[in-house]
């Protein structure tokens, strides 16, 4: 290895698992692209190709647990890992892959985005993959970064339709093992969107901003990856989510403006 590639390893990477969307508005190249506009590297582990555009899903190949776990293993050989992003992970099989990697470095922090469906339109997750998800991967993860289908449809309730209701659901996901959960007001109505921090043993914390009305394909990969680049810097959890919801209102705002 040259000094420039040795120097480059020794620089904290996050490890994108997740799918990559044709259409290029979500997925593994949005995590990319947000990573490095944090002037963070990355380097991906695949468990799903999906042939997208952005008005549906219409094809997706899944990798296999083991090819899954192969590239994280080489990625984690190759590069010193900061934090662990998880986004698309599409079956049970690939959900106990991750699951399996982080338990045997349980040093590496961890933020699960649990993408269920795409806006394009299309299922992402099997829906006998949720239990998986929230029984296997959930409490290895740092922080998890629900929706309010997300968060119903993991806990196997309606959706949230107030705000004490959903710091409910929030709560409730709390102690199914994951140290954080972000609940994001995306999905709910009101002129200010309100995301709410849950942790363990403190209070919550809510973070707002004017609702924008784009419609930018994404967003949940794009917050999730921001909040990991600032843990891989170092930075407080409740300083790396304001800054990336500072990253993403811009990007909404820039694509609502064109
Ligand atoms: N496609 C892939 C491969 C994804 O990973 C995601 C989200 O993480 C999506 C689509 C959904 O993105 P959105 O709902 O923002 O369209």
């Amino acid at each position: 290895m040259d000094r420039h590639h040795r120097a480059m390893a020794m620089r904290p990477h996050v490890l994108v698992v997740g799918g990559t969307d044709s259409s290029g508005g979500a997925g593994v190249t949005r995590d990319v692209a947000t990573l490095a506009a944090f002037g963070v590297a990355a380097c991906p582990a695949i468990t799903a190709v999906t042939a997208q555009t952005h008005h549906g899903v219409r094809h997706v190949a899944a990798m296999s647990a083991d090819l899954i776990r192969r590239q994280m293993d080489a990625a984690k050989e190759a590069n010193l890992i900061g934090v662990v992003k998880i986004g698309m992970l599409g079956h049970s099989e690939a959900i106990r892959a991750v699951a399996s990697f982080l338990e045997d470095h349980r040093d590496i922090p961890a933020v699960l985005d649990p993408v269920l469906v795409s806006s394009s339109g299309g299922r992402l997750t099997d829906e006998a993959a949720i239990d998986d998800l929230r029984d296997c991967l959930l409490p290895l993860c740092s922080l998890a970064t629900p929706n309010l289908p997300e968060l119903a449809c993991l806990l196997g309730e309606p959706e949230a339709k107030s705000a004490s209701e959903a710091e409910r659901q929030g709560r409730a996901l709390l102690i199914q093992g994951c140290r954080a959960v972000l609940v994001k007001g995306g999905h709910a109505g009101g002129e200010v969107a309100t995301d709410m921090l849950f942790r363990r043993d403190s209070e919550p914390i809510a973070f707002s901003a004017p609702r924008l009305n784009g419609s930018l394909r994404g967003t949940g990969c794009m917050l999730a990856s921001a909040i990991a680049a600032g843990l891989a810097s170092g930075e407080s959890l409740e300083s790396s989510v304001r800054s990336a919801k500072a990253y993403v209102f811009d990007r909404i705002a820039e694509a609502a403006t064109g």
